[in-house]
């Protein structure tokens, strides 16, 4: 392993290095798991002793990075795609999420792993909000370590109703966080790492949200939290609170923030926040307009998320696309508007959204120095898009990258060194078992759905509201207690 080399060429080399740039006729020496140099021309890799990956008219880009995204959830394809935030959260989330047993969440873990790396993600942040047990915990971790998947597995501090209870107190919930921190994830060089997921902000005694930021901070977690992420509710708010006892600290991820006010928005500059962007979700289900030119105004730099695979794709490709095409509609419609001309340039470029998939999801993530480029010290995380579905070679690579391609256009992709899939198909899995093992936990929670409620809008209605008023509540505690 250590002395194994392979040279990546026959592609356009799309480093995404601010030195390096962009390689036309380039190629990659990976030795090991690293990236050991990057030439513009391949034969400066003539008479060296490697295993050969022709790229063949392809693009060769770093591995994408998702920040945000529920493997848990990835059995339930679509369930929520007609579904308003508020109808997702009652039905699906806390609905579904009340079903999943440790085998599930194995189960879904690995296909939702799998399913990232199909698409060329080399990176997760994996939000792992339905941890109903410390066994779950574990299958998570076991699944995201056998997909051979770079990722933070975030442990979520969310509560369900699941039964048989696990924790019968928040507390307990903590303890085994540090349990997982000392024991299965103690290693912080190791492909998986550890972050938290917090508690939705609002949903908790505020002195609750308190301790779990402290124990996220005394165990070294990557930090983070779905904040803002309901436009006109105040549920998820709470950033003064947090702020004034001193809770944000640089580095603290902020998912969504689509419903963030100004001052809000300085505060996540402030406390130097990152950001993830779920573009399809949040334009789906109501949270608001994905925030990206906020983010820029702000000095902030965004980063793509998929979130769930309830609503939409599992890829960052759709994320791209609809992202970046999003935020020119903004910006065009805002020439016409306050202007009153036609725009005549495009303000953002397709090469800014693959910064936001790659540079600014390995900064967003804290793995900056070793991941989101191709750099020579950097570990081997490529990905490799084909151009073969095509008829003509593109006029433009990462204009194709980033709106034109899907999963199906992934043809090779490695991670730490290591190919996971090649020639558009995953290797090294036995894909018919887990095929199985994934269609039986799907059938079960299936089974057991049929008898959770069915809410119509006055319930959901009703539900949100008193969770809002609950809220309210738990934000003025921040000034209550100590
Ligand atoms: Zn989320």
């Amino acid at each position: 392993m250590e002395n194994r080399k392979t040279v990546i060429t026959g592609g356009f080399v799309v480093t995404m290095d601010e030195v390096l740039k962009d390689l036309p006729q380039g190629a990659i020496l990976i030795e090991g798991d690293q990236i050991l140099k990057v030439a513009s021309d391949r034969s400066e890799f003539d008479g060296i002793d490697a295993e050969l990956i022709d790229a063949e008219g392809g693009i060769i880009i770093p591995g994408i990075i998702d920040t945000h995204r529920h493997t848990w959830m990835a059995l339930f394809r679509a369930v929520s795609a007609d579904m308003s935030l508020p109808e997702f959260l009652a039905s699906t989330f806390y609905g579904w999420g009340s079903l999943v047993t440790a085998e599930v969440m194995g189960a879904a873990t690995m296909v939702g792993a799998l399913e990232a790396i199909d698409s060329g993600v080399t990176t997760i942040f994996d939000c792992c909000d339905c941890v109903n047990s410390p066994d779950h915990a574990r299958a998570a971790v076991d699944s995201l370590r056998a997909s051979g998947i770079r990722a933070i597995y975030a442990y979520g501090m969310q509560k369900f109703d699941f039964k048989p209870t696990a924790f019968k107190a928040h507390e307990q919930r903590l303890v085994d966080a540090r349990a997982l921190r000392s024991n299965e994830l103690s290693n912080t060089d190791d492909l998986v790492g550890m972050g938290m997921l917090l508690t939705d902000f609002g949903i908790l005694p505020f002195d609750e949200t308190a301790s779990e930021f402290r124990l996220g901070h005394e165990l070294g977690l990557k930090l983070a939290s779905h904040t803002g992420a309901a436009s006109t509710s105040i549920l998820l708010k709470g950033l003064r609170e947090l702020n004034d006892r001193k809770l944000l600290r640089p580095g603290h991820l902020h998912i969504h923030c689509n419903g963030l006010t100004p001052p809000e928005w300085e505060l996540i500059a402030k406390t130097d926040g990152k950001v993830s962007i779920s573009p399809e979700t949040e334009m789906q289900m109501g949270m608001g307009f994905p925030p990206f030119r906020t983010c820029l105004n702000h000095g902030i730099s965004p980063s793509f998320s998929t979130d769930i695979v309830c609503v939409g794709s599992g890829d960052l490709f759709s994320q791209m696309r609809l992202g970046l095409q999003f935020q020119r509609c903004i910006d065009n419609d805002h020439v016409h508007k306050h202007v009153g001309r036609m725009p005549y340039e495009i303000n953002l470029s397709v090469r800014d959204a693959l910064t936001w998939a790659t540079v600014n999801g390995a900064d967003a993530l804290g793995l900056a120095k070793s991941v989101g480029s191709i750099t020579p010290g950097k570990k081997a995380d490529i990905t490799i898009v084909s151009g073969r579905r095509h008829f003509v070679p593109t006029c433009h690579p990462i204009g194709s990258v980033v709106l034109q391609s899907t999963a199906a256009d992934v043809d090779t992709v490695i991670v730490d060194g290591v190919v996971r899939k090649r020639h558009g198909k995953l290797v090294g899995q036995d894909l018919e078992r887990i095929r199985a093992r994934a269609n039986d936990a799907l059938r079960y929670v299936q089974k057991e759905a049929e008898k959770l409620p069915n809410y119509n809008p006055t319930d959901i209605a009703n539900w949100f509201e008193q969770a809002e008023r609950m809220a309210s509540v738990h934000f003025a505690q921040a000034y209550a207690s100590s």
